[in-house]
């Protein structure tokens, strides 16, 4: 009879406890789930390990965090996971945070409101990171794999996203609020050691300001409020001492033109590129029975012909 078989509640959850420490997950759980079948003293934790191994297994996954979260309320003080000691209290805080990160981070459309909401929430959670855990290394990040940070930079992380995605929520209505908000991003990635470049790129554009070469208007936000449109500004146009040479490339191949003035001329075009295209193509449909009613022809004749 194979040795084992027998083994008691007890000893296989140290067994497991011991597979952990050799990052043996799925044996390990196995052990915990049998703990439980088993009862006794130890399977209230055995339950915490099996959703530990579950977050480590599935890392990416917010439900398993939220699910630790509430488990880890159920532990009788500290314990070992590993080699690392848990704080039930504060992995539990942590799991909550990193499931509310990632929820937000999952959040999807491109609208104004949920831009703003998305990044009010990311802002949100940067302070609690920076209030709760401050300069001590997050715990669950290091025992689930992932990048282990302070709550310090978790919070610079966030508050660069939250940034970034207020500033992409504000664009449409007010490009000039939209490029401070980068400003503050720009600012939370160097911080972060980054160069923060595209922050400075999107900061740039935004703040731009210009005169349509069409209608004169003042338009602020290059690739949102105004683009370039290809031309050639010849050099006597170029002496032109007037402000709207300004809004022009330094390479003089384009001219600044605002939304509505490119926009228009844009669909305009289509128009008349889909009129052509439709006159085109019925022209050849029309050739194409010419030329099949004489293939028939000539086709009859040689029959005849050949008669
Ligand atoms: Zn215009």
């Amino acid at each position: 009879m194979a040795i084992g078989v027998f083994k008691s509640g007890d000893e296989l959850f140290d067994q497991g406890v011991d597979l952990i420490k050799r990052k043996e997950f799925a044996k390990a759980r196995s052990n915990f789930e049998k703990t439980i079948a088993k009862g006794g003293k130890n399977a209230n934790l055995a339950g915490i390990y099996i959703d530990m191994i579950d977050a480590c297994l599935d890392n990416n996954n917010p439900a398993r965090y939220e699910r630790l979260a509430s488990t880890l309320g159920k532990a009788n003080g500290p314990f070992e996971f590993g080699l690392t000691e848990i704080n039930p209290e504060r992995v539990a805080l942590e799991c909550s945070l990193l499931a509310e990160r990632m929820q937000v981070g999952r959040i999807q459309g491109n609208t104004s409101e949920i831009l703003e909401q998305k990044g009010n929430k990311f802002l949100d959670i940067a302070r609690r990171y920076q209030a709760k855990i401050g300069n001590d290394s997050i715990q669950i990040n290091e025992i689930v794999g992932l990048q282990v940070n302070t709550g310090i930079k978790e919070a610079l992380y966030l508050q660069a996203w939250g940034y970034e995605s207020l500033a992409a929520g504000a664009v449409m209505s007010d490009p000039k609020k939209a490029a401070e908000l980068l400003q503050n991003a720009y600012t939370c990635r160097k911080q972060l050691g980054e160069d923060g470049q595209q922050d400075m790129n999107l900061m740039k554009a935004y703040s731009k300001s210009v005169k349509c070469w069409i209608c004169g208007r003042p338009s602020t936000g290059e690739g949102v409020h105004f683009l370039a449109m290809s031309s050639e500004i010849s050099p006597f146009m170029r002496q032109s001492d007037d402000d709207i040479l300004k809004s022009a490339p330094a390479d003089y191949n384009s001219v600044y033109v605002c939304k509505p003035c490119y926009s228009s001329i844009s669909r305009r075009s289509d128009e008349i590129a889909r009129r052509y295209h439709e006159q085109a193509m019925q022209e050849m449909r029309a050739m194409e029975a010419r030329l099949q009613a004489e293939i028939r022809s000539m086709n009859a004749t040689m029959m005849v012909m050949r008669r």
